[in-house]
């Protein structure tokens, strides 16, 4: 996995991109929750879970299906108590947004130099993928082993892959936004 940081950064950022300043701050937390919550599957390696087993990390809880699954009641739980605020208005659309957000998960781990492949057309395949351009440098799965050399080797990586892209994008939609306001 990229650290468990830079997958919180994307749905923050991505929130940020996609409904701009308004959104409600729980649709902020829902997608940042929601794009962490596959890597709770590494309780599977104290269960005596396999990695490569289809509920091993990486696995089912890395799908697309299991995006879609989990955050239909998150989007239907918030579009009802947040109604008519930006990112709220209608619940597919934030269904859609918050699948992404958890479906991102799967495909930035994809895109990491180690560990297993991503099981992310469960339960129809098994078959664990990974992107053919594997910038990502891996993170390593525990805190005690991320609070290392290797935890700052891992850092830099995301910054420059994921963090830095991120934020010149950001940089660009709020310039666009605001100049699109001033010419209203
Ligand atoms: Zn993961």
């Amino acid at each position: 996995m990229p650290s468990l940081i830079s997958h919180a950064i994307v749905a923050a950022g991505a929130t940020r991109l996609v409904f701009g300043a308004g959104a409600p701050r729980a649709v902020y937390a829902a997608a940042v929750a929601l794009s962490c919550l596959p890597d709770a599957d590494v309780i599977g390696f104290r269960l005596g879970v396999p990695y490569a087993a289809p509920w091993g990390h990486r696995g089912a809880s890395h799908s697309l299906v299991m995006a879609a699954i989990v955050s239909l009641p998150v989007a239907a739980a918030l579009a009802r108590r947040h109604r008519g605020a930006a990112g709220a208005r209608r619940w597919p659309a934030l269904w859609g947004f918050l699948f992404a957000a958890m479906a991102s998960h799967g495909i930035l781990d994809a895109f990491t130099s180690g560990g297993h492949g991503i099981a992310l057309l469960w339960p129809s395949s098994a078959e664990r993928f990974f992107a053919p351009w594997r910038p990502i440098a891996v993170s390593p799965i525990g805190l005690s082993r991320f609070l290392s050399a290797r935890g700052v080797h891992v850092l830099a990586s995301e910054a420059t892959v994921v963090w830095a892209p991120l934020a010149v994008t950001l940089a660009f939609a709020e310039r666009f936004r605001s100049r699109r306001s001033r010419d209203r």
